[in-house]
């Protein structure tokens, strides 16, 4: 059982942009990756979930031992694989209660029907949990949402279909600091022993409030080195260069 990642590389048209990517994230694990802009955190996490612009030329990924690189985007989701994206999508006329509610109903066996009255039950507890107010029930999928409440809205997500490996893309840039406390403390809440995370961050910040049990450092497309969370600390006080270095 793990989210495992073994010598992943993929490509644009013009270019390698993973160089042979390992990872393994176990259920119960929270790893943290911290690298440079431009060393392919992104692509990482956009790779994983199937993005149509990048080529995968060698190496492999499994979810609990299904080969995921096989499955199309929604059956990884399905198979318990969530994105909190860094720039996440506008989706004009679709409302975010009713967007939620199609991804769980996809999850459910066919005639099934999600119960609606205990849908809204807890998108309004999960809501109250990021301080979000009501309102952004009705509004359209991150349409005119300040880059704050796009990355509330991620977590949102999250908390609602409740995956088994979670990848968040900087979910704490833009977030000011009460923000970034509320957004970790519904990440903490849904840190469980059969529950994974990956958490892409420039910053030691993040890391106060979502403690890793891993750290690593991604440069150029591939882990250079790993370590406990206080591998943060020293890169927050040494820079990446010295790392590369050392
Ligand atoms: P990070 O998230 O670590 O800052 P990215 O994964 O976003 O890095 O990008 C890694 C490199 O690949 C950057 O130089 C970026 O410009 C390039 N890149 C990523 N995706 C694309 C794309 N779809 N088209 C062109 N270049 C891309
Ligand atoms: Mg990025």
């Amino acid at each position: 059982m793990s989210l495992l990642i073994q010598d992943l590389h993929a490509c644009i048209p013009d270019r390698e942009i993973l160089k042979g990517f390992s990872l393994e994230v176990k259920p119960g694990e929270v790893h943290a990756i911290m690298g440079p802009n431009g060393s392919g955190k992104s692509t990482l996490s956009k790779v994983l979930c199937g993005h149509e612009d990048y080529e995968v030329t060698s190496g492999s990924v499994t979810l609990d031992g299904e080969d995921l690189l096989a499955m199309d985007v929604d059956a990884r989701s399905r198979a318990g694989l969530f994105l909190a994206f860094q720039y996440p999508f506008e989706i004009p006329g679709v409302s975010n209660a009713n967007f939620i509610r199609a991804a769980l109903q996809a999850r459910l066996p066919k005639g099934e029907e999600l119960d609606a009255v205990g849908y809204y039950k807890q998108l309004y507890r999960r809501m109250d949990e990021l301080e979000m107010s009501r309102s952004f029930t009705a509004r359209s999928v991150n349409e005119g949402f300040s880059g704050g409440e796009k990355k509330r809205n991620e977590i949102l997500q999250l908390m609602m279909l409740e995956p088994k490996y979670s990848i968040l893309d900087e979910t704490d840039s833009g977030l000011d600091i009460d923000a970034l406390k509320v957004v970790s403390q519904g990440v903490n809440a849904m840190r469980s022993p059969e529950r994974g995370f990956l958490v892409i961050t420039h910053y030691q910040r993040l890391l106060d409030y979502i403690k890793p049990d891993i750290v690593h450092v991604m440069v150029e497309g591939r882990l250079i080195r790993s370590g406990g969370p206080e591998l943060a600390l020293e890169l927050e006080a040494k820079g990446y260069e010295l790392t590369h270095a050392a």
